[in-house]
């Protein structure tokens, strides 16, 4: 059996964990590896290495450490399959869908390789006579970075590509249910020539997170993963002094005008809905289908459904995998009968879907529930799985207002061939990422990743320059070299004109 071990100090970890968890493919059910639980005192081991590295990894010129993340891109690059394929094994998801993710992390290291051009001041001459005032941006120190099991590469890629390229040194603590890729890109990272102790990972559940939340060593916590645990992390992070940003749940609303290209939204809305099995924090969960276009939609989602090939990750021609755990199924799993009590209409059984795969795997085909109310659990609740829920309304304003009352605010996209309806959409629709005639609209690597509402707890999105503001601290100098020896004793607040 694979173990699955910390990365400290540049060096895979050589002690024993008093606790451990497991790991399952789950296109088969079958355990593959076991994974370290970390305590406290590998927590502190972590920081401390960390903490070590920080004063020479600081002072490590740009040119340096962007001529290390130009490494770090080739190695992601050259080792892409691998990384992919750890992915498929222990989350589950399609290799496509996995090269997908890692390509977006990629992007995100491509985008840190600018980190000379991103970190650049401000300046001001004469501000006041003989007086200058330029800006600069320091990193924070130790940060952490806490991630879900849904992107094992791409969201451990959001942060600490960015945050070590801004001078600090990190501490990543993966999912426990899909850790491997990120002790691989801690491998890479090291093979790159990123000094020891620059980036470390350590493994476990809640207890290695409760550490990492009061660490004193640690100046600033990344977290993604879901709501409630995200708004434990910001108000603990943030009491101990910490600069937090939280990423949360989400119920990504897709809304349909009934002047759209309807086979092109019912393609976006499986795709949306489908895509990783719906364990995306952006895929489409809830399709708003406006002025009676609903059963043109149920029809066309229908008719593609029945082609989707479910299977496991490793076959070449399937579009779906499993879900990541046989709890997470059944979790799923039960909203169709809760749907039904609630009085919603299954129009797409998932459980009849045929599957090319081991018996013993986490599977549920995708599922279409119709006639599905506000007021309904299916509604409320991140169901995070091949659940596609319909919901019929009138106008675009009444899709509108069904999104601000849900809580959540990560993405919202809207299908139409009508701009004004467009324009209206993003400008008074709430939430962080918008999509116009496009499903999963997830920013590029130079704009930033955020939802608002419970969506996220903190001020600055992942990524992209919320990402550079976030792994720094801004500091602004005045100086003064012209006139020594002039200044004259005066009590009152100097002021530009004073000078
Ligand atoms: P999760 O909240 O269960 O776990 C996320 C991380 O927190 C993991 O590292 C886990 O070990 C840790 N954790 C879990 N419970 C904890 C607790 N009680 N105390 C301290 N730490 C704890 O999330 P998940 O199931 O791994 O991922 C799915 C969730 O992540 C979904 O809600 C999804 O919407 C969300 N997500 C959000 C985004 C986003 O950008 N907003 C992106 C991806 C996933």
């Amino acid at each position: 059996m694979k173990r699955i071990t910390h990365w400290i100090d540049g060096k895979a970890w050589v002690g024993e964990a008093e606790r451990h968890g497991k790991v399952f493919d789950p296109s088969t059910g079958v355990q593959t590896g076991e994974v370290d639980f970390a305590s406290d005192a590998e927590v502190d081991e972590a920081v401390a290495a960390a903490t070590r590295a920080f004063p020479a990894w600081r002072a490590t010129s740009l040119a340096r450490r962007t001529r290390a993340l130009f490494t770090i891109r080739e190695l992601l690059a050259t080792h892409m399959g691998e990384i992919a394929n750890l992915v498929v094994n222990e989350h589950g998801k399609v290799e496509s869908d996995a090269r997908g993710e890692v390509t977006r992390g990629l992007e995100v290291v491509e985008f840190a390789c600018g980190i000379a051009q991103l970190l650049k001041g401000e300046f001001t001459e004469g501000a006041s006579t003989g007086v200058n005032v330029h800006s600069l941006r320091q990193p924070l120190g130790v940060v952490a970075g806490i991630t879900p099991f849904n992107f094992p590469a791409m969201v451990p890629l959001w942060m600490f590509p960015l945050a070590i390229a801004c001078g600090n040194t990190f501490v990543l603590k993966p999912s426990e249910k899909d850790p491997s890729a990120s002790v691989f890109l801690a491998e890479l990272v090291t093979e790159a020539g990123i000094p020891k102790g620059v980036f470390n990972v350590v493994n476990g559940d809640s207890r290695a997170v409760d550490r990492i939340l009061v660490h004193p060593g640690i100046a600033a916590v990344s977290f993604v993963g879901s709501t409630a645990v995200a708004r434990h992390v910001y108000e603990t992070a943030a009491r101990e002094g910490k600069r937090v940003q939280a990423l949360g749940g989400a119920k990504n609303h897709m809304v349909v005008l009934p002047d759209a290209d309807l086979r092109d939204a019912a393609e976006a809305a499986v795709s949306a809905g489908f895509g990783s099995a719906g364990e995306r924090c952006m895929a489409a969960s809830v399709l708003v289908a406006v002025g009676g276009c609903g059963d043109v939609l149920v029809e066309r989602i229908k008719e593609r459904v029945g082609r989707l090939k479910v299977g496991p990750g490793t076959d070449a021609d399937a579009e779906m995998g499993p879900l990541v755990t046989a709890e997470h199924r059944e979790r799923v799993a039960s909203y169709l009968a809760i749907g039904e009590a609630e009085g919603a209409r299954i129009a797409i059984d998932g459980r009849d879907h045929h599957i090319h795969g081991d018996p013993g795997g986490y599977w549920l085909g995708p599922c279409l529930m119709d006639e599905v109310s506000p007021d309904m659990r299916v509604y409320a609740d991140e169901i995070f799985g091949p659940i596609l829920s319909l919901i019929r309304v009138d106008t675009l304003a009444d899709a509108m207002e069904l999104i601000a009352r849900n809580g959540y605010g990560n993405g919202a996209s809207i299908f139409t061939g009508d701009g004004g309806a467009a324009q209206r959409f993003e400008t008074e629709v709430e939430a962080g990422m918008i999509g116009i005639n496009v499903g999963v609209p997830v920013p590029v690597s130079y704009y930033s990743f955020g939802g608002w509402n419970s969506s996220l707890f903190g001020d600055l999105h992942v990524y992209g320059p919320d990402g550079v503001q976030f792994y720094t601290r801004g500091k602004t100098v005045t100086s003064r070299w012209r006139n020594i020896g002039t200044h004259h004793a005066s009590l009152a607040l100097p002021s530009a004109s004073s000078g």
